[in-house]
C-alpha cells in the first residue's frame, strides 16, 4: 500500500503501522508532515515544560541496560536533600514551568514512601498548588501509589521498555524483582489509583524487531496510555547489555526510527502528551527540536543541581550534563522558538486524552 493512502486513514492496523515505521526519504517526509498536522489539530503547537528533579541514583534493581543499576560499583551514589529538592521545585515555580517530575532509582519501604509523601506536601505548599507533580519512582504497591496520589502527585511515568515479554526478560535479570507481569500490573494499578499514566519504550535495543516496535505502539493504544516518553536505546559500557553492542543499528538509524515512532504514535493516539526525550539529543544536537516538529509536545529541562548530573547516567553521553538549570532554561527557550512551537508557561498541560476520559467517567456517574 502507498504511504499516502495509509496516511489518509483514520485508524491504523499493525501492517500499516509497520510500514510507516520503515518510512524513509520522501515517504518519511510525508509521515512527518501528517504527524505535525495532527499534532497542531489535536494538541496545538504548544510545548509543556516539566522540570526534572533526579532525586537519587540509588536503586535496588539491576536492569541490564541501565548505568545506575545496583551492581554498578563504579558510580558514586547520591540522594538529594529535601532542601535541594524544594529549591529545585521553587526554581520551577519562579520560571512558571507548570509541572515538575520527581524521578529516582527504584527504592521501597516505609521510609521512602513517607519521604515522597512529605516532599509532595511541601511542594504543594511552596507552590501554592501551582505545580503539577509527575512521579517516576518505579514499581510500587497500589497502596503506595494511592498514598502518593493523595499527597499531591497526579501523573506517573513507568516505562514498559518493551511490550515483548520475552525481550523484556532478556534485558532484565531473571528474578522476582524484574517481572514483565509486575510491570503491567503496576501500570494498571496506577490507572486505578487515579493517575494520568505514562509509559515508554527503548528503540533500537539488541534483539528488537520492527514487529516488536509495532506491538509497542499497539500496546500503548490498548492500555489507553495518557503520556509517553520514549527514545533511542543508548548503550552504557558499565552494563551487561553492552556485550551485544555489535548487534545494534547505527545511532543515526536508532534516532531516525525514534522520530518515526513518535510520528506514528501521534497518528495513533492523537491527544496524548508525548515527551521529546533527552536521549534524542544525545545522538543529534537538535534531536529534541526535531521530535517537537513530528509530534512531541513535552520537554523536561533538567533542574537537578548540576553537581549530580554526572552520576545520574542511565546511558552515556547524556547531553547538557553539568549545565546549570538557569543556563538550560535559556538554551531551551531559544531552541523551542526555532521549531515554531510556543512554550506554554504557567500551564499544567495535563493530558487531554486523560481529561476526556475523566469527563466521560464523571458523566456516567
Ligand atoms: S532502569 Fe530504573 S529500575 Fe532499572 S536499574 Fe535503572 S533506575 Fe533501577
Amino acid at each position: 500500500m502507498e504511504i499516502a493512502e495509509i496516511l489518509s486513514k483514520e485508524s491504523l492496523d499493525a501492517k500499516e503501522i509497520a510500514c510507516l515505521l520503515k518510512a524513509a526519504g520522501s515517504e518519511k517526509e510525508l509521515l512527518y508532515e501528517k504527524a505535525a498536522q495532527v499534532k497542531e489539530m489535536h494538541v496545538q503547537n504548544k510545548v509543556y515544560l516539566r522540570g526534572l528533579i533526579e532525586l537519587s541514583n540509588q536503586c535496588k534493581k539491576n536492569c541490564f541496560y541501565c548505568g545506575i543499576r545496583k551492581d554498578n560499583k563504579l558510580i558514586k551514589r547520591y540522594n538529594l536533600s529535601d532542601e535541594e529538592v524544594l529549591n529545585a521545585a521553587y526554581f520551577a515555580v519562579e520560571k512558571h514551568y507548570g509541572s515538575i517530575v520527581l524521578q529516582s532509582g527504584e527504592l521501597e519501604g516505609e521510609g521512602f514512601t513517607k519521604r515522597i509523601e512529605n516532599l509532595l506536601r511541601k511542594i504543594r505548599e511552596l507552590s501554592d498548588g501551582k505545580l503539577r507533580v509527575t512521579l517516576s519512582c518505579g514499581e510500587q504497591s497500589w497502596k503506595t501509589y494511592r498514598r502518593w496520589f493523595e499527597s499531591g502527585a497526579s501523573r506517573y511515568l513507568l516505562r514498559i521498555e518493551t511490550s515483548n515479554a520475552d525481550l523484556y526478560q532478556r534485558i532484565h535479570p531473571d528474578d522476582q524483582h524484574h517481572r514483565f507481569e509486575t510491570r503491567v500490573r503496576c501500570l494498571e494499578d496506577l490507572r486505578s489509583a487515579g493517575y494520568q499514566v505514562g509509559t515508554g519504550v527503548m528503540i533500537g535495543l539488541p534483539f528488537q524487531t520492527f514487529e516488536d516496535l509495532t506491538n509497542d505502539i499497539l500496546f500503548m493504544k490498548r492500555i489507553d496510555i495518557d503520556m509517553v516518553g520514549m527514545g533511542p536505546y543508548l548503550e552504557h559500557q558499565q552494563t551487561p547489555l553492552y556485550e551485544f553492542r555489535d548487534l545494534l543499528m547505527t545511532k543515526e538509524d536508532r534516532f531516525q526510527l525514534s522520530l518515526n515512532m513518535i510520528a506514528v504514535l501521534r497518528l495513533v493516539m492523537k491527544d496524548i502528551n508525548i515527551a521529546s526525550t533527552t536521549a534524542l539529543q544525545a545522538i543529534d544536537p537538535t534531536g529534541r527540536e526535531k521530535a517537537l516538529m513530528v509530534g512531541a509536545n513535552v520537554i523536561m529541562p533538567n533542574i537537578t543541581p548540576e553537581q549530580y548530573h554526572e552520576v545520574y547516567k542511565l546511558y552515556e553521553n547524556k547531553p547538557c550534563s553539568g549545565e546549570r538549570a538557569e543556563d538550560c532554561h535559556s538554551c531551551l527557550e531559544t531552541r523551542i522558538a526555532r521549531t515554531g512551537n510556543e512554550i506554554a508557561y504557567g500551564e499544567w498541560g495535563d493530558s487531554l486524552h486523560f481529561g476526556k476520559k475523566d469527563k466521560e467517567k464523571k458523566a456516567e456517574v
